[in-house]
């Protein structure tokens, strides 16, 4: 290993993640391996299988007049990290953020980002459509429902005063007032809910059906293959080498799509991107479909801290993550881990009844919790991914810290940082956000807005009776 060579902590993919709902079944890309040794050099490693990873390998490949060479290398199965775990839930960011964003990056900055946010969800239906994808894809409206009486009041003024301001475009969003709010959302206690378009899916499948594709298109994929670290400087031909479980790759190219673990590799992000650890579950009604199904997804808003996300499923099951109110106030039991082949025990009875408790109508269904699982999430800092190309190390890329909200940001990143990659693209006209661009100054800030906001909590270190 050479002096300034990254070396490893314990933050890598942990082996046997608990199975989520989305990949309970076994797949054919599971344990799939392009070749039984690794290549010994290629154009292009990405690091990462999940939709970071996979959705820069498809727009590379997009081009066919690109001749170029990659290898995908994932530490567990395929898609075995966030993608393949979350709730499946595009919901793009209309309004609620956007009083923070315009405080901390300016009034412009936070428009650039909510448009692009909400494009995602046409990006998602237009992939979903041109590759014929079989995953459940939905187009929806998204609730986002306030139950807390304040809270309530508060969020309402801040909408107005966006309205007024006329910062974002926001004719898609929809405001519905307590004397309404517990009919329309059909939650209990509603003191008003605001819609907007979203949709839904299930990843997992989305990406393995990439998956394959690109491998017709010859993308090289390798699971079960953990990068341990990369030299710190390039070899006399530009190349980096890549240290495996199974051997040295070498490329001139390298993506890291690395959500939560890339300070592993990367020690100079550990403080950008935290690995963070989230509960998710799957309810299903036990008298078959005869319950009121549920059109809309939904956001349910506790207090300004703790909210749970809710996506029905085609089927009439439903998909509930969250349950902060049980461990957030217990810093070791979610930040800075990568334990997502532990449940959080705490946390698991939370879903128990959650329709009855919730939803008008359903108080008879023998809705019953059929799966929890957690999965690891990679927080930023200052709230926003870091992509682009990495300071100090040309021709490395990164698309990572996507912050629990990567479905609506995500893709269309992917198409960025593919342009950079391949075409030499400077960041500014990749079509990103530009908040979104990795930089020395963000890597370095000694301040981090997220632990400053979560601090209270954790002094406290008081579970919320919500
Ligand atoms: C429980 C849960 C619910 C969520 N719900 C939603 C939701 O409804 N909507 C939404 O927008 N977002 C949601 N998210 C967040 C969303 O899933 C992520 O933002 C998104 O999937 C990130 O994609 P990614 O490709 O960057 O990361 P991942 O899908 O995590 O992929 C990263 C991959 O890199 C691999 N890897 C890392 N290090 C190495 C290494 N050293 N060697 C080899 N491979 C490595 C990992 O094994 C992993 O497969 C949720 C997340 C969780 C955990």
């Amino acid at each position: 290993m050479t002096n300034n060579q990254t070396k490893t902590g314990n933050t890598a993919p942990v082996d046997n993640p608990v199975p989520s709902f989305w990949n309970a079944d076994p797949r054919p890309l599971d344990d799939f391996r392009s070749t039984e040794d690794l290549p010994s050099e290629i154009d292009i490693v990405i690091i990462g299988s999940g939709i970071a990873g996979v959705g820069t390998a498809y727009h590379l490949l997009q081009d066919t007049s690109f001749k170029v060479s990659i290898a995908i290398l994932e530490a567990r199965d395929p898609c075995s990290g966030a993608t393949g775990r979350n709730g499946g839930h595009v919901k793009p960011d209309a309004f609620l953020n956007v009083p923070r964003n315009a405080k901390i990056y300016g009034a412009a900055a936070a428009a650039e980002l909510a448009a692009f946010e909400a494009s995602h969800v046409y990006a998602v239906k237009d992939l979903v459509e041109r590759e014929g994808l079989d995953c459940d894809f939905n187009i929806t409206r998204a609730l986002d429902v306030f139950l807390d009486p304040e809270h309530a009041k508060q969020t309402e003024a801040a909408y107005r005063e966006l309205v007024e301001a006329g910062i974002v475009d926001l004719r898609d969003t929809s405001f519905t007032p307590k004397k309404d709010a517990e009919r329309v959302s059909g939650v209990k206690g509603a003191q008003c809910c605001f819609s907007y378009t979203a949709a839904h899916l299930w990843p997992l499948k989305m990406i393995h059906q990439l998956l394959q594709l690109l491998l017709n298109k010859d993308l090289k994929l390798y699971s079960h293959t953990p990068v341990s670290s990369i030299s710190g400087t390039q070899d006399e031909n530009g190349r980096w080498a890549v240290t495996t479980s199974r051997g040295l790759i070498k490329a001139p190219k390298i993506i890291y799509a690395t959500n939560g673990y890339t300070g592993e590799l990367l020690p100079e992000y550990s403080r950008s991107i935290v690995p963070i650890r989230g509960i998710c579950s799957h309810i299903s009604s036990t008298k078959g479909t005869d319950t009121p199904h549920l059109v809309n997804t939904y956001g349910i808003r506790f207090d300004a801290r703790n909210n749970d996300y809710l996506i029905p499923r085609p089927d009439g099951s439903i998909i509930v993550g969250g349950a902060r109110q049980r461990f957030w106030h217990n810093k070791d039991r979610w930040y800075g881990t990568v334990r997502d082949d532990e449940l959080v025990d705490e946390a698991v009875s939370y879903f128990d009844d959650y329709m009855q408790r919730h939803f008008r109508g359903w108080e008879s269904s023998g809705a019953k919790v059929d799966s929890v699982w957690t999965g690891i999430m990679g927080y930023s800092a200052d709230f926003m991914p870091h992509v682009g190309e990495i300071p100090e190390k040309p021709g490395q890329f990164i698309i990572a810290g996507f912050t629990g909200h990567g479905m609506p940001q995500v893709l269309l990143s992917t198409k960025g940082v593919a342009s950079m990659v391949r075409d030499g693209v400077p960041f500014e006209n990749s079509g990103l956000p530009r908040i979104f661009k990795t930089t020395k100054a963000r890597i370095s800030a000694k301040r981090s807005l997220m632990e400053e906001n979560l601090e209270p909590l954790w002094r406290t270190g008081r579970e919320s009776k919500l």
